[in-house]
């Protein structure tokens, strides 16, 4: 019987929308050319953290929606998440810095957030061992980080048990239909077709919908991260991001410290596969042990790299585009904390033909600009002379 629906790829985007859709009744079929969070897909790579603060405006109200959803989800999907939830913290190092987090702090109470203000001293309590050179912060306390492999592969399986059908291990291309998408089609030669397709393939999107003439404003990146060896647990509660450093700087349920930031990766002219730059790791390390001394006691065992969609303007496009085909993509390397609420949302959209919530991501909300894109992607990589 053919699908309501088809979801194209499976990850944490991809897999929270089929499995939301299943559970309000439609019949979906989720495929993905490897299988839930596979290298190097963004969900494979994903630092795992769960930000709620410092979002753009559009993004707050999702970003709320998720963070509610969040200490419930484990036990919704029925799977260990790796799920913590110790806070995210953002420094001001210098005095220059000060005003960046009171903006922050103003521009999320607005929103409705539960962010605090927090002093050198109340800094200490909340993470004893970081820098004291940190003079203010910006406290998120039900911030906190999830596995990303754990979680597509729940929401895969969770989607499977409400009847879903998974189709893992083919790589799909969108199927022609009369003025617009009519299914997917694989390589050997197979086909599906459903009434909507939901295009939610990460980096992969822009070859998808090529054929069809159709260049989103979007761009594909690699991004690095790093893990020291195992140190003893519970030393580093929050996330913790610096105004003034490309940083995001946590400690995994293993003890191991986990680095990410905005480092780009050297692309290896096979598909998508990037791989980490020394000198940005060399960068990034640096920068996390000037937050958090006792790393110079430990080691870099391991780093690596995944691709990521980045739009132009930093949100992802969630929407109808052609007949019979709907984009989630573009999440431009913050879309692991809002995915339960994207699948909620793109669930009720498809079901009721209308989500406000969403409108801000409309798939045709940027004008067709060449040049600016044409820039936008030949941006270069190297951050690091
Ligand atoms: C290094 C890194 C760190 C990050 N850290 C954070 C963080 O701390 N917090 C946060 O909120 N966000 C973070 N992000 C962003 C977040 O991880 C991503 O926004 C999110 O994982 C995107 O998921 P996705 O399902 O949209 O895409 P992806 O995970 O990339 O999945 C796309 C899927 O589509 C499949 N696919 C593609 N083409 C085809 C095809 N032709 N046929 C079949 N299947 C196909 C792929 O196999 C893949 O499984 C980070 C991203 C990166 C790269």
């Amino acid at each position: 019987m053919s699908p309501d629906v088809i979801v194209l790829g499976a990850g944490v985007t991809g897999g929270a929308i089929a499995w939301h859709l299943a559970r309000s009744g439609a019949k979906v079929a989720l495929v993905d050319a490897a299988g839930p969070a596979a290298a190097p897909s963004a969900s494979w790579a994903s630092a795992g953290g769960l930000r709620s603060q410092g979002r753009h405006a559009a993004d707050q109200p999702l970003t709320l929606m998720a963070a509610a959803r969040w200490p419930l989800l484990g036990a919704e999907l029925g799977a260990d998440l790796e799920e913590s939830f110790g806070g995210h913290l953002h420094l001001a190092e210098t005095e220059a810095e000060i005003p960046v987090i009171e903006a922050r702090i103003a521009a999320d109470l607005a929103g409705g957030l539960a962010i605090e203000r927090v002093e050198p001293a109340r800094i200490r309590e909340i993470a004893p061992e970081i820098t004291a050179r940190a003079l203010l912060g910006a406290y998120t306390q039900g911030d906190g980080q999830a596995h990303p492999g754990r979680v597509a592969r729940a929401f895969a399986a969770a989607a499977a048990r409400e009847g879903a059908a998974l189709r893992f291990g083919q790589a799909a291309r969108l199927l022609p239909g009369a003025d617009g998408v009519a299914g997917v089609a694989f390589a050997d030669g197979s086909a599906l077709k459903a009434g909507t397709t939901v295009v939610a393939a990460g980096a992969w999107t822009e070859a998808l919908l090529a054929p069809f003439g159709l260049d989103l404003p979007i761009r594909a990146r690699g991004l690095q991260m790093l893990l020291s060896d195992i140190a003893p647990r519970d030393l580093l509660a929050p996330t913790v991001t610096a105004v003034g450093r490309n940083l995001s700087l946590k400690q995994l349920r293993s003890g191991a410290f986990m680095m990410g930031g905005r480092w780009f990766a050297r692309p290896t002219g096979r598909g998508l596969e990037t791989l980490p730059l020394d000198a940005h790791a060399a960068k990034q390390w640096a920068g996390a042990a000037a937050i958090l001394p006792r790393l110079a006691r430990h080691r870099l065992v391991h780093q690596w790299a995944g691709t990521e969609a980045q739009s132009i303007d930093g949100n992802p496009f969630i929407g109808r585009s052609l007949p019979g085909l709907y984009l989630a993509c573009g999440f431009s390397n913050h879309g692991f904390q809002i995915c339960p609420a994207v699948g909620e949302l793109v669930a009720r959209d498809l079901a009721t033909g209308s989500e406000p919530l969403l409108a801000p991501f409309a798939t045709d909300r940027i004008a067709p600009d060449a040049a600016r894109l044409a820039a936008f992607r030949a941006e270069p990589i190297l951050e690091v002379a």
